[in-house]
């Protein structure tokens, strides 16, 4: 990342002052079992956009221990809507399973085990909001697949996609298809989608349903 968007993103999180007791206990199992929830300030931003659109029907792919999901399942469930989240690890789907339970949600989301590319195209009805954080590698799938389900005003969140910064910076070689395959479908997404992409967190793409080009 930028030194600047660095700083500037670890400022924002300086002034956010979170006090629900299951957010925080999530922030802090997320450190210490190293799971990569999404950042305060993406977290922050992602509840602003949910609520303000007043979001019904939530798709999310790639649920980890439910902390995201919880921010947007309480959102649906206000509206009196529901969250369809999908993961790969049984693990991890089961702690989501708790931590839904604990926050009362347990009615108004769908916890589906298995893996996205597969389950995303079982799904035959339409969702307002689509959150895309699972395998990286597999972004242009996903992306692909829930675009189709995505209602006529919905909005598609991508996290991560500028993937640490190895977008444009150096990186271990390891991550170079990883690396490829998101720049294609960055490329992808500004030649044929209404597309926007934001310097926050690790890069977040958010695409329209009205496709401009
Ligand atoms: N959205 C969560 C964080 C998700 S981390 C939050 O912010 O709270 C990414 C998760 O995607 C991991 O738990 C990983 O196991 C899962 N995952 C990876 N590949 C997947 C796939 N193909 N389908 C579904 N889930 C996948
Ligand atoms: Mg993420």
């Amino acid at each position: 990342m930028l030194d600047e968007l660095k700083d500037a993103n670890e400022y924002i999180v300086s002034k956010i002052k979170e006090t629900d007791t299951l957010i925080l206990e999530m922030e802090a199992f997320a450190l210490e079992h190293n799971v990569p929830i999404v950042t305060k300030e993406v977290a922050e931003y992602l509840k602003f956009l949910v609520e303000s659109h007043n979001f019904k029907n939530i798709l999310e792919i790639g649920t980890a221990i439910g902390y995201s999901g919880t921010i947007m399942g309480r959102v649906a469930k206000a509206n009196g809507g529901k969250l369809t989240t999908i993961e790969i690890d049984e693990i991890r789907y089961q702690q989501a399973l708790e931590n839904f339970k604990k926050a009362g949600l347990e009615n108004n989301i769908n916890a589906i085990l298995g893996d996205g590319v597969e389950e995303v195209k079982k799904l035959d009805e339409k969702f307002d909001f689509i959150f895309i954080d699972a395998s990286k590698g597999h972004y242009m799938e996903f992306f692909n697949d829930s675009f189709e389900r995505l209602s006529d005003n919905g909005i598609i969140f991508i996290d991560n996609i500028m993937f640490r910064g190895y977008l444009y910076k150096e990186y271990p070689k390891r991550f170079k298809t990883i690396v490829r395959r998101l720049n294609e479908f960055i490329d992808y997404l500004y030649a044929h989608h209404n597309f926007v992409l934001l310097p926050f967190g690790d890069g977040i793409g958010l695409v329209r349903n009205k496709i401009t080009k």
